[in-house]
């Protein structure tokens, strides 16, 4: 990896005595597991669409088969992904800190998978469908989607309460962020000592907001990533590397 050896030690050292670490982390993380990014999942039957087409409620309303099939085939690649040793190393750093708040913006369930509790998902989950027209939460086939690799459009399936169609349980384009997540997700920036933000150019807000009001508050910033990002300016240290191969280290490096 590219950090200097005493820039990780120094890292390193921050985690061992740290009281409360914030784990910040985008779609970076995923992607080393293979998940392709927003943009990069538009392929195949999907390449003809832009993104507001299929990640709007007005995208939605339009053609629900479209956007459910796009969602479904997410789902699946997600569900063929594994974890990486990344989401990994930070399940096992929530037992050894006294506390742990991990905050993702993406909507993958690599963390639970790997073994993160309390997971807050600011852009929601891929996981939790909910009914378009009533909100109320619903069930989700745990059956692995049988998508063909170029994607086609599907039926979402029908709220058992009121008949309307189910959407998936992400932040659309023109929606809030989950206003309990969120406020939880800031109180834990705001009152933590260490914040770890990985694999997250951290350009929209209000996530973005987050490691700011870190540092602010005093707490130290750690950045992983392997490529510059705008946060490089308030980071206390930038790792320059790949998170499965930096995390790892830097946590047997603390607690070895
Ligand atoms: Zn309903």
């Amino acid at each position: 990896m590219n950090a200097r050896p005493q820039a990780l030690d120094d890292v390193a050292a921050i985690l061992r005595n740290a009281r409360h670490v914030v784990v910040f982390t985008g779609a970076g993380v995923s992607a080393e597991s293979g998940i392709p990014t927003f943009r990069d999942a538009l392929t195949g039957l999907w390449e003809r669409f832009d993104v507001a087409q299929l990640a709007s409620a007005e995208g939605f309303a339009a053609d629900p088969d479209l956007v459910w099939g796009w969602y479904e085939w997410r789902r699946m690649s997600v569900m063929r992904a594994q974890p990486n040793a990344a989401h990994r190393a930070i399940a096992a750093l929530a037992s050894k800190v006294p506390k742990l708040t991990l905050v993702t913006q993406n909507v993958d369930d690599l963390h639970e998978r790997a073994g993160s509790e309390g997971v807050l998902h600011l852009h929601g989950s891929l996981f939790a469908p909910r009914c378009f027209d009533c909100c109320r939460p619903a069930p989700l086939a745990s059956n692995l989607p049988d998508e063909p690799e170029g994607g086609r459009q599907v039926p979402p399936p029908r709220c058992e309460h009121c008949g309307g169609p189910l959407r998936p349980g992400v932040v659309w384009f023109g929606e809030m962020l989950p206003e309990d997540v969120l406020a939880h997700a800031f109180d834990a920036a705001r009152t933590c000592d260490v914040l770890l933000c990985v694999g997250t150019s951290s350009v929209v807000f209000p996530a973005a907001q987050i490691p700011v009001d870190a540092h602010r508050a005093g707490a130290k910033v750690i950045q992983i990533n392997p490529n510059a990002t705008d946060l490089d300016a308030i980071a206390d240290f930038n790792v320059r590397a790949p998170a499965a191969i930096a995390l790892p280290a830097i946590v047997e490096t603390a607690f070895r």
